[in-house]
């Protein structure tokens, strides 16, 4: 008799097609299929438990079954479970529009909504792009943007991304961007100062030259995520705001991974008191329940697309699901837990146990280099530390790493080389302590216990 596992398992290989995977290795391992989660922790459907490593995708606020947030959904659901915001509003997208504005640096004053990181994205380069168009500046058409940068994957935010790995198959149906320097001391030498330097000198010389071409910058505020979880150098984002400003040139803070407490700070821009013109958050606006994102742009943005009808003027981008109710509703509960219970402070707190638990790990062979900010970590291993050499791709060290974790009870998603980890922000002392050891294990018993294969 087959078990339900086996059930579903055959039924997942049979039907379903799996994001960012490989089906043909995936398929020949066993799935992990997660039946119910609480708190801090994943449940798979044979009952074992798994700490949520990597906040099911870096968007876990507040853990899973929480009851105030399943209650605003319950509550709301009883009233409307989907109303359009195409010519009318509902209460919940009314009132998280007024707390998005409050917790937001200054100058962000109207919300678009959506329903996913990448598709805040498309709003904020259609409305960067629209926004000069309207003013009657119809060459500044193009974006600039960081090398290895992540902004989703929906046409728009692939043309603005800029990891070959994930990107480069797609380029011949892709708009056309320019790519700036990231700040990433540890890969392309120098101390984080030089960094910095070759990052606002390329972005200034673009700007000095063709400002009259450029719509807007893109950046991840502060974390480049998907990139490998890199932490620019202090005042690196405020500089190159400033220098957008002073050529005319829009600032866009892609917040999606980085918003709502993350970093230790509401959001990363808070960190160096930046307020960009546009503005996109996803993730854990729900809390991570609900699929609802938002672009928040400024009212000399908003202003440009103001006029009579005739004018043409009107921004024509709408979804379905925009502004739904149900993840309005949830938002706003996450939003009241956060103040409640103080939970950036919290991270703050948070963020320095789980960096002097890590420091144990800084000398070891195989570890390269540790990145933090906030509650995201990034750990780099490499093949030989005094040279930086990385592993080889097919060594599949980092994934290697990740399966280990598993079997000691947490999850985590590698990049690459990087161990990412990424807790729920609402992850107690007591359980980021077990989770950090679990990490440390993994990556000794991967680079040192079994070393390198493959
Ligand atoms: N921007 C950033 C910075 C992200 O990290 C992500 C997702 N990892 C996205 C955009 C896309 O968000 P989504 O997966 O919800 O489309």
């Amino acid at each position: 008799m087959t078990s339900e596992y086996e059930r579903l398992a055959t039924l997942n290989k049979a039907y379903l097609w799996h994001p960012f995977t490989q089906m043909k290795e995936y398929n020949s391992s066993s799935p992990l299929i997660i039946e119910r989660g609480e708190g801090v922790m994943l449940y798979d459907v044979q009952g074992r438990a798994y700490y949520d490593g990597f906040s099911s995708v870096w968007l876990n606020v507040h853990g899973h079954n929480v009851p105030e947030l399943n209650l605003a959904i319950t509550e709301q659901l009883g009233k409307v479970a989907h109303s359009t915001l195409l010519g009318m509003a509902n209460v919940p997208a009314i009132e998280l529009a007024e707390k998005l504005v409050e917790i937001t640096p200054p100058g962000l004053n109207k919300v678009f909504y959506s329903d996913s990181g990448a598709t805040g994205v498309e709003i904020a380069i259609k409305m960067a792009f629209q926004y000069w168009h309207n003013k009657g500046f119809r060459n500044k058409t193009t974006f600039i943007t960081m090398d290895q940068a992540y902004h989703g994957d929906t046409i728009g935010a692939v043309s603005v991304g800029a990891i070959p790995l994930f990107h480069e198959v797609f380029r011949p149906m892709l708009f056309p961007s320019l790519t700036i320097p990231y700040p990433y001391p540890y890969r392309y030498g120098g101390d984080g100062m030089e960094a910095m330097d070759a990052t606002l000198t390329a972005l200034r010389y673009l700007l000095e030259t063709r400002a009259d071409e450029i719509a807007a910058l893109i950046v991840e505020p502060i974390v480049q995520g998907a990139g490998g979880i890199i932490v620019m150098p202090r005042d690196c984002l405020r500089q190159m705001a400033e220098l957008c400003r002073e050529y005319g040139v829009l600032f866009i803070a892609d917040e999606v991974a980085t918003g709502f407490g993350r970093t230790g700070a509401m959001f990363a821009c808070d960190l160096e008191g930046v307020s960009p013109d546009l503005m996109v958050m996803g993730k854990g606006l729900t809390g991570g329940y609900l699929p609802v994102a938002a672009t928040l742009a400024t009212d000399e943005i908003y202003n440009a697309f103001y006029a009579d009808y005739e004018e043409q003027k009107t921004f024509f981008h709408g979804h379905s699901f925009t502004g739904n109710p149900l993840g309005c509703a949830v938002a706003l509960a996450s939003l009241k837990l956060m103040e409640e219970r103080d939970m950036v402070e919290g991270v703050k707190v948070k963020a320095s146990f789980v960096e002097q638990k890590l420091a144990a790990l800084k000398d070891r062979p195989h570890v390269g280099e540790i990145r933090q900010q906030g509650l995201m970590i990034g750990i780099e291993l490499v093949r030989d530390k005094a040279s930086q050499v990385p592993y080889d791709w097919a060594e599949r060290v980092g994934v290697r790493t990740s399966l280990r974790a598993r079997e000691l009870g947490m999850l985590t998603r590698p990049l690459g080389n990087a161990i990412v980890f990424i807790p729920p922000l609402a992850s107690s002392i007591a359980e980021l302590d077990e989770m950090t050891d679990i990490l440390a294990e993994s990556i000794l018993y991967v680079t040192e216990k079994e070393g390198a294969v493959g």
